[in-house]
C-alpha cells in the first residue's frame, strides 16, 4: 500500500524526521485559509496523488500570497495531472497540500529499500537529488551511493558519516544527516515499510537538512498492526478492480493483457500466467480464488475478471482439494449468466468432485471449451482470445 506526500510526512515527523509545516485543502478556499494560517511569503501548493513527477507535471507551484494559493489550488483541484509516472490518462488531483515555503541550497537524493539479495534495508543515496533523478541513475548510476545496514545494530554512526561525506555535507550537517537517516530508518521499520523515498531532501540556505517530498509504501501483509497507516488508504488512487478484490479477499492483482484467469492457489496462478505466456498469449490477471472459497466468492472472482473490458477470453484452472470442483462450476456457471458471459470460456478442473463439476458446467448449456491439462488449456485459451480479439 502507498501514502500521499502529507500522510507520509505526518508519520516522518512523528518519527522525529524533519519536515515543513503543512495543511491539507480539498477546496481552493481551504488552500487560502492554510496559506494564511502558516503565514510568511511564501507557499508550495501540491497535488496529491500517489504518482510522482509532479514536479514536471504542473502539480508542484510557488505562490506568493494566499490569495495565489488559493488560485493555484482551483487549477490543480479536479483536473487530471499528467506526469511521467500517471500513464497518459493521468490522475485526478482531489487534495493539495499547502506548504511553508523554504529557501533550497541543494537537493540531495534519500531512499530506504529492501534488497532482497542481501536481504537488509538497504540506504540509497545521491548527492544529485530532486526532479532529474532517474536521468542520473540511468546515465551515471556510479554516482549512487548504497549502504546495507545491520538489522542488530542498526545505522552505525560511522556509515551515516561516511555516507553524508558521499553527499558533500560537511560540519553541523553531518550530525544533522545522521539524525536525519536515523528517525528516517525508525520509520520505516515501525511502520513496516518497503520503501521510503526523499526526494529532495533539501539542504537549506541555512544549512538545516529537510524532506521536502516524501513518498512511503508498506507491507501488506502488516497493516494489521498499523491501523493509523491502513486508515491512510485511498481507495481513489487504487485500481478499481483490485479494491473490489479486496472486499471479497480475494488475491486480484490486475495485469495488461488479455486473458483473465481465475486459479486456486498462488502457485498454480503462476503456473497458469506462465503457460499462457509460453503458448502465445498475455494474462490480464493474477488471481488466487484461494483454497476454501464458497460458491459467492467464486462469483465474485469470475464477474471481476469479466468486468475488465480488456479480457477476451478466460481460463479457469482450477486444482480442486480442499477446494471442490462442483462449487466452483456452481460459482462459474451463476456469475456467466449474471453478467451475460460472451467471450470464451476454457475450464481445466481436477481433482475432489471433478466429474460432478463437469456436469453441472456441461448442464449449464453454457459454451465451455473444455481442457484436460494446463497445457492443452493454455493453447485453447490463447487461441480463443485471438479469434475474440479479431471478431471485436
Ligand atoms: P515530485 O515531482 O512528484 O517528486 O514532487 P516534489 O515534491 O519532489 O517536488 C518537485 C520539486 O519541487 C522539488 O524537487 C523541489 O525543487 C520543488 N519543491 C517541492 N516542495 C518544495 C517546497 O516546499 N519549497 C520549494 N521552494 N520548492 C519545493
Ligand atoms: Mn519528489
Amino acid at each position: 500500500m502507498k501514502t500521499h506526500e502529507y500522510q507520509a510526512k505526518q508519520l516522518l515527523r512523528m518519527a522525529g524526521v524533519p519536515v515543513l509545516r503543512g495543511i491539507l485543502a480539498t477546496s481552493p478556499l481551504e488552500a487560502e485559509d492554510a496559506a494564511r494560517q502558516l503565514g510568511g511569503d511564501t507557499f508550495v501548493v501540491k497535488a496529491q496523488i500517489h504518482a510522482g513527477g509532479r514536479g514536471k507535471g504542473g502539480g508542484v507551484k510557488l505562490a506568493r500570497t494566499a490569495a495565489e494559493a488559493g488560485d493555484l489550488a482551483e487549477r490543480m483541484l479536479g483536473t487530471r495531472l499528467k506526469t511521467p509516472q500517471t500513464g497518459p490518462e493521468g490522475q485526478e488531483v482531489r487534495k493539495v497540500y499547502v506548504e511553508e515555503g523554504c529557501r533550497i541550497a541543494r537537493e540531495i537524493y534519500l531512499g530506504l529499500v529492501l534488497d532482497r539479495e542481501t536481504r537488509r534495508v538497504t540506504l540509497v543515496a545521491c548527492a544529485e537529488g530532486g526532479m532529474e533523478i532517474e536521468e542520473v541513475a540511468r546515465e551515471r548510476p556510479e554516482k549512487i551511493v548504497r549502504v546495507a545496514i545491520d538489522p542488530i545494530t542498526g545505522l552505525s554512526p560511522f556509515q551515516a558519516r561516511r555516507l553524508a561525506q558521499a553527499l558533500r555535507l560537511d560540519g553541523a550537517a553531518v550530525g544533522e544527516f545522521a539524525r536525519f537517516a536515523a528517525a528516517l530508518y525508525e520509520a520505516f521499520l515501525t511502520n513496516d515499510a518497503t520503501m521510503a523515498e526523499i526526494n529532495p531532501l533539501a539542504v537549506t540556505e541555512g544549512g538545516k537538512l529537510v524532506a521536502l517530498d516524501a513518498k512511503l509504501a508498506f507491507d501488506d501483509n502488516a497493516l494489521w498492526r498499523h491501523p493509523r497507516v491502513a486508515a491512510m488508504r485511498d481507495p481513489w488512487e487504487e485500481d478499481p478492480r483490485e479494491n473490489r478484490a479486496r472486499e471479497h479477499d480475494l488475491q486480484y492483482i490486475a495485469l495488461d493483457g488479455d486473458i483473465g484467469c481465475m486459479v486456486n492457489g498462488a502457485g498454480l496462478a503462476m503456473a497458469t500466467m506462465d503457460i499462457i505466456r509460453l503458448s502465445g498469449g498475455r494474462p490480464a490477471n493474477f488471481l488466487d480464488v484461494g483454497g476454501g472459497a464458497d460458491e459467492k466468492k467464486v462469483t465474485a472472482a469470475f464477474s471481476l475478471l469479466l468486468a475488465d473490458p480488456n479480457v477476451h477470453a478466460v481460463l479457469v484452472n482450477i486444482f480442486g482439494g480442499i477446494m471442490k470442483c462442483d462449487v466452483i462450476a456452481n460459482g462459474i456457471v451463476a456469475a456467466a449468466r449474471q453478467v451475460k458471459l460472451s467471450i470464451p470460456l476454457v475450464v481445466r478442473l481436477e481433482g475432489t468432485h471433478v466429474k460432478q463439476g463437469k456436469q453441472i458446467l456441461a448442464a449449464s448449456g453454457l459454451r465451455i471449451v473444455a481442457a484436460d491439462d494446463l497445457g492443452d488449456a493454455a493453447t485453447k485459451v490463447v487461441a480463443a482470445a485471438a479469434r475474440q480479439a479479431r471478431a471485436s
